[in-house]
């Protein structure tokens, strides 16, 4: 390919929107072009980034067993209600056809693959199979952000396998846990897998796999001792003791006035106690599609509550929530509630809600001192083995420094990219679906299915997030052409005789070459170079008078001045 032929549209500045520095390299290096909120075009080097990464994935998929299929975009809403998920997932973008029937933009598609089981799969003889399809997805996700990170159009590798049972069913999760991981490794990245909350998706067990990095939305919980990783939304730690006796311990319950106290920490000062003593309670707006309900969360004064565990409480209860809010104080008072001053006591009767729930670490607390419902009140010695009925959850944050669930050592935060999830389903869509099978003895069972995701637009992002320096892209082995012939001036004759032989030998073999044909100054072909990120730059230059031509390789941008008529041998060994 010759540069001056090739469309690669590169820009000096980022619009003022690009916070992060891939969103900032793919737009100025011209991989992609935005069309709309979340909404992304790829140019020709953006599709050639895309289609190598997709290689390696399908490679790998192929080698694993999976078949490869391209599922509909459009997929109709009869499936979705059928599933239940029409009214439950938060992301669909439906619109209607011209007859008025509904359909739903694929943002997933169990409900599709299972259709696909459904009609040609009798026999538990015809199980196990995998089916994945590297296609379109979309999302209206209420933040599209970060370029190619959070898109609302994106490229998901999708796969589905059906078993007949659950061992086979954790055989094939190992299976593509191994796949992910040759995959994350062929694509150089540094990845840790993680316990995983299974989302919108759901299912019993999943993992992510996380790609390191200081801008990742999601936070990782690792132990410094053992192998344990989670991600925070579903992370575990050894119950928090507190090694202050509560000077409460002899207290009877009793209900106190508190002038003036409205946090955790005047309560902890006014009653000179351990927070850990103190019931906190965070107040949330649980928004549906017709309705807002207050749902309410109990924990340990020093706990925080983690976001994703309180929707999951929520959701147990009332599969249809749609979002969870913080309340503000106009809201509170709907309910009665005194900022600063909320309890446990009465509390079901006040607000006629039944979204309250106990985090597990306070099950039958004792000597506790919580809100009473009353401005300026608390209450002391209140036990909660006494109060019936209650609903204990998971509902705190893993914080920094508390103990492994695995194995007691330190728990510690880092920032990752999720890049990939695996998910197993097990009869989640087969029973609503009705697909089933007949067994050996004839008997009909749902199918046992499990999933299995990887963001490949989203990798791009993630690639260069790890990779890229400040001069522009790396991408290691995803690199858009291998070499970059740089003619320093285009007028000498010698340099473009001497690159375009270089140039023709290369392409014969079937290497991507590209040559830097522009008539453009040497400085900003080099800048092309750093910015774009293609894996080497040969320079041909003044000095090939004297013999020598400069090769960089772009991942460090190390020099290496090689004789030019040593080159082609050279090359040949690297590419
Ligand atoms: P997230 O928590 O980031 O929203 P998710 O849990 O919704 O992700 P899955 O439903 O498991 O994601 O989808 C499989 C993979 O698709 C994810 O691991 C991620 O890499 C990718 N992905 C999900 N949402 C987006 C998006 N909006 N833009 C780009 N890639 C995405
Ligand atoms: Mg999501």
């Amino acid at each position: 390919m010759k540069l001056s032929k090739f469309f690669a549209p590169t820009l000096r500045e980022a619009p003022k929107d690009c916070i992060l520095k891939s969103h900032i390299y793919l737009i100025r290096g011209g991989f992609i072009h935005q069309i709309g909120s979340g909404i992304y075009n790829f140019l020709p080097l953006g599709k050639i980034v895309l289609d190598k990464i997709s290689a390696i994935i399908q490679k790998e998929m192929n080698k694993a067993g999976s078949n490869q299929v391209t599922m509909g975009f459009l997929t109709p809403a009869t499936l979705w209600e059928k599933s239940g998920r029409y009214e439950q997932y938060g992301e669909l973008a439906i619109f209607r056809d011209r007859k008025n029937a509904a359909f739903v933009l694929g943002p997933t598609h169990e409900e599709c693959v299972t259709e696909i089981a459904k009609t040609y799969v009798k026999s538990y003889k015809q199980l196990p199979f995998s089916l994945y399809q590297i296609h379109l997805k979309f999302r209206d996700e209420m933040r599209p952000r970060f370029g190619l990170l959070r898109g609302r159009e994106f490229v998901m590798k999708d796969a589905y396998s059906f078993h007949a049972d659950g061992e086979c069913l954790n055989n094939e999760f190992n299976n593509m846990k191994d796949t992910y991981k040759r995959i994350f490794q062929n694509l150089g990245l540094d990845f840790r897998i993680v316990d995983a909350d299974s989302g919108a998706i759901g299912g019993s067990g999943s993992k992510e796999f996380m790609v390191l990095a200081e801008c990742g939305e999601d936070t990782i919980v690792t132990c410094t001792k053992c192998d344990y990783a989670s991600n925070i939304e579903a992370a575990r730690r050894q119950p928090k003791t507190s090694s202050v006796i509560p000077p409460q311990a002899t207290s009877p319950y009793h209900k106190f006035e508190t002038p003036n106290v409205k946090t955790i920490d005047d309560l902890s000062r006014f009653f000179k106690v351990d927070t850990h003593f103190l019931i906190k309670a965070v107040v949330k707006k649980a928004v549906f599609k017709d309705r807002e309900e207050i749902a309410i969360f109990f924990m340990r004064g020093n706990d925080k509550l983690e976001s994703t565990k309180a929707f999951n409480a929520v959701k147990s209860l009332k599969p249809d929530v749609l979002e969870l809010f913080d309340a503000e104080i106009t809201f509170l008072e709907k309910y009665n509630l005194p900022s600063g001053s909320i309890g446990p006591i009465h509390l079901r009767s006040i607000t006629g809600s039944d979204l309250i729930f106990f985090d597990e670490e306070l099950r039958d607390g004792e000597d506790l001192i919580c809100g009473a419902n009353e401005d300026s009140f608390h209450y002391v010695g209140v036990n909660l083995a006494e109060f019936q009925d209650l609903l204990y959850k998971d509902l705190v944050a893993v914080q920094e420094g508390d103990l492994c669930p695995k194995c007691c050592g330190v728990l510690q935060y880092t920032k990752g990219i999720e890049v990939g999830h695996i998910f197993k389903l097990g009869e989640k869509y087969s029973v609503p679906m009705e697909a089933c099978f007949l067994d050996s003895h004839g008997k009909s069972k749902p199918f046992i299915m499990g999933c299995y995701g990887i963001g490949v637009t989203r990798l791009l992002s993630a690639i260069l997030e790890q990779k890229s320096d400040n001069k522009g892209c790396v991408w290691g082995e995803v690199a858009p052409f291998k070499l970059d012939i740089i003619i320093s001036n285009m007028k000498n004759k010698e340099e473009v005789q001497f690159g375009e032989k270089i140039y023709t030998y290369f392409c014969d073999l079937g290497i991507e070459v590209i040559i830097d044909d522009r008539n453009e100054r040497f400085g900003s072909k080099m800048n092309d170079f750093e910015l774009i990120g293609f894996q080497y730059a040969l320079i041909v230059g003044k000095r090939l008078n004297d013999g020598i031509v400069e090769l960089i390789k772009r991942e460090g941008l190390e020099k290496q001045e090689i004789q030019s008529s040593e080159i082609i041998e050279t090359l040949s060994k690297i590419l």
